[in-house]
């Protein structure tokens, strides 16, 4: 058995499926993976910076790590290490921290401290990172992870990813497909595309977004395929009406809204208005009824009086959305909302948080509701609860059923009943 390797992960499923990547050249290099608790040789972590709160998380797995375990060897990898390398190289018994551009040469690096004997730091200039690195998740999942492209070249006021990331990068279409077509041989049977701004993919490939759903929904045995988060303003009619006819492509679409009044979103730096935003989702309706809308919310960001974020609020509440992901605007170094005037108070942000997560509670609830008693497709996952199973149908309701063991990795009719208390739809198999 070869040295044993244990990953841990933070932040986004960008970075999952990148640290499924890294663990594949370690299995590649003969390394046994082992879970985290299990001890092993080598721990990386890959890191997140997108909140002051992620970098404390990243330095906390590290240091309980290093604890932990004194003999091993302790890397960090991803966009806090991009962005603080000092902060974390200063962490006593790190040896090796790798930023956004080189996460994918531990092996090599690892090879260069055993003969040097002491702490390696290898990050690239912000914004520089050129090479494009494909990776996709698979083994601890039954859905797919895919990464279709990397970087941001939009940096919105509140953003440190462009600088952790850089500028927005991918491979070819036919490179990517071919990515998919592995993902699938391995018996996968729903990818979820993954990047930073998928929308924008094909910048560095003069190809586009359209032209890549169109060639992935040809990957054959693919049977779902989840475009995940992509901006409004990138979400083009002819891609909606290329999901709404294809049998491959499931109606589920999160499309970060941030601000709900144009002056924030204007402050922002954001590419629409809600006027834009609002005809997606009404065109998204109006071909999809059963679509599944999500959208990601910041509450607190500069400028948000409390007559914006009522404002806001009602805007929310007037759109067919189906729930949202709440976050509350953490001050980021070097970007341009950190200097801004009219800064919110944190309590004031908590309050506004809590409101907004009603409402999304709210939506969600309206959403399920609005399919009880009728039957979707459901693609079953691994994990056993309480013996019950999950899985999500194709426009994103999370159902349980009684566990099945011959289900797993399947997708099967189910009619769905009731919501549970804890937010899940409670189905029966249509046999
Ligand atoms: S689109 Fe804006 S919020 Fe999203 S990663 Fe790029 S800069 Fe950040």
């Amino acid at each position: 058995m070869g040295q044993k390797v244990a990953f841990t992960t933070l932040g986004c499923k960008l970075n999952f499926s990148e640290t499924s990547g890294i663990a594949h050249q370690f299995e590649e290099a003969g390394y046994t993976r082992v879970e985290i608790d299990e001890g092993a040789d080598v721990f990386v972590i890959n890191t997140c910076t997108v909140t002051e709160l992620a970098n404390k998380k990243s330095r906390q797995a590290i240091k309980k790590l290093i604890k932990g375990n004194p003999s091993a060897k302790i890397v960090a990898v991803g966009c806090y290490s991009q962005l603080k390398p000092d902060e974390v190289a200063a962490i006593e018994g790190i040896d090796l921290v790798l930023g956004s551009e080189n996460k994918f040469e531990v092996i090599n690096q690892l090879q260069q401290i055993e003969a040097e004997g002491k702490t390696r730091v290898i990050v690239s200039d912000a914004g520089k990172e050129k090479t494009f690195t494909p990776s996709y998740s698979y083994g601890d999942r039954t859905r797919s992870f895919l990464k279709v492209q990397d970087g941001c070249d939009y940096y919105c006021s509140y953003c440190t990813i462009p600088y952790a990331r850089g500028r927005s990068r991918n491979n070819s279409i036919v490179q990517t497909v071919a990515k998919a077509r592995e993902v699938v041989e391995k018996g996968i049977k729903e990818i979820i595309l993954t990047g930073v701004n998928i929308g924008d993919f094909g910048k560095a490939s003069d190809e586009n977004f359209f032209g890549l759903v169109k060639a992935l929904a040809e990957v054959e045995g693919l049977e779902r395929l989840r475009i995940s988060s992509i901006e409004p303003n990138l979400l083009t009619d002819e891609i909606l009406e290329f999901v709404a006819q294809s049998k491959v492509i499931v109606p589920h679409f999160h499309i970060p809204l941030q601000c709900g009044t144009d002056n924030l979103l204007r402050l922002m730096r954001r590419r629409y208005t809600t006027s834009l935003y609002k005809k997606r989702v009404e065109k998204i309706k109006s071909l999809m009824p059963d679509a599944c809308i999500a959208a990601d919310v910041i509450v607190g960001v500069p400028g948000e009086t409390a007559d914006e974020f009522e404002k806001a609020c009602s805007f929310i509440d007037s759109i067919d959305i189906s729930y949202l992901h709440v976050f509350t605007y953490s001050e980021r170094e070097n970007t341009m909302a950190v200097k801004m005037p009219n800064q919110v108070p944190l309590n004031e942000r908590k309050s506004r948080s809590k409101i907004m997560h009603a409402l999304g509670e709210k939506k969600q609830r309206i959403f399920q509701e609005q399919h009880l008693n009728s039957s979707r497709q459901v693609l079953f996952e691994l994990q056993e609860m309480g013996g019950q199973m999950f899985g999500f149908t194709d426009n994103y309701i999370k159902v349980e059923i009684p566990y099945n063991k011959e289900l797993v990795n399947t997708t099967a009719n189910v009619l769905l009943e009731t919501v549970t208390d804890d937010g899940n739809v409670l189905g029966k198999l249509n046999i």
